[in-house]
């Protein structure tokens, strides 16, 4: 009798071993950028209440406004160009040239790390996509192919920016 209540007890505890084996599962946080400055962070119903449909679905979904089609592709005014979520300040009229993309495109960005990039391998490319550094809002694309001495474009949508013109500026 005792003898099988000693095996009553190993095979418990061998069960509960067995048990206790189990793979657990841990959480891993995904990895985000190091740069990312996170005052800018919103939540996405935040997002919803503050942007239009159209600017939701280019800077929160990275979307892509239809080429020819946004309101500063042609403009040349002076001014400065903004993320639209946040007003991170990005591009200035000086960096703008006529590239004929169908998109507002800029050979160059206003210094101090205000953009930042990751490779984006959607529609089987490779691509490098631009983000606002300080909200991560989708802003497009840049790309090596630039007209001018920096040889970059910086391909943008219009829907990602908010256009400041200098006039509006200087009379305040
Ligand atoms: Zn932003």
């Amino acid at each position: 009798m005792r003898y099988s209540i000693i095996l009553l007890a190993v095979l418990t505890i061998s069960l509960q071993s067995c048990g206790q084996s189990k793979p657990t599962t841990t959480s891993e946080t995904t990895k985000t950028n190091k740069t990312m400055d996170t005052t800018g962070k919103k939540t996405d119903e935040e997002w919803k209440k503050t942007l239009t449909s159209d600017q939701y679905y280019v800077l929160r979904e990275k979307g892509t406004e239809r080429a020819y089609t946004g309101k500063l592709y042609l403009t040349k005014d002076k001014g400065i160009y903004k993320c639209a979520a946040c007003g991170n300040e990005l591009f200035t009229s000086d960096m703008k040239f006529d590239s004929h993309c169908g998109w507002p495109s800029f050979d160059r960005e206003i210094k101090g790390g205000k953009i930042i990039t990751q490779t984006d391998t959607s529609f089987g490319t490779i691509r490098t996509e631009i983000m606002c550094a300080k909200c991560g809002s989708h802003l497009g694309h840049i790309f090596d192919d630039g007209p001018t001495e920096t040889g970059k474009r910086y391909c943008v949508n219009s829907v990602s920016l908010e256009f400041i013109p200098e006039d509006s500026a200087t009379k305040k």
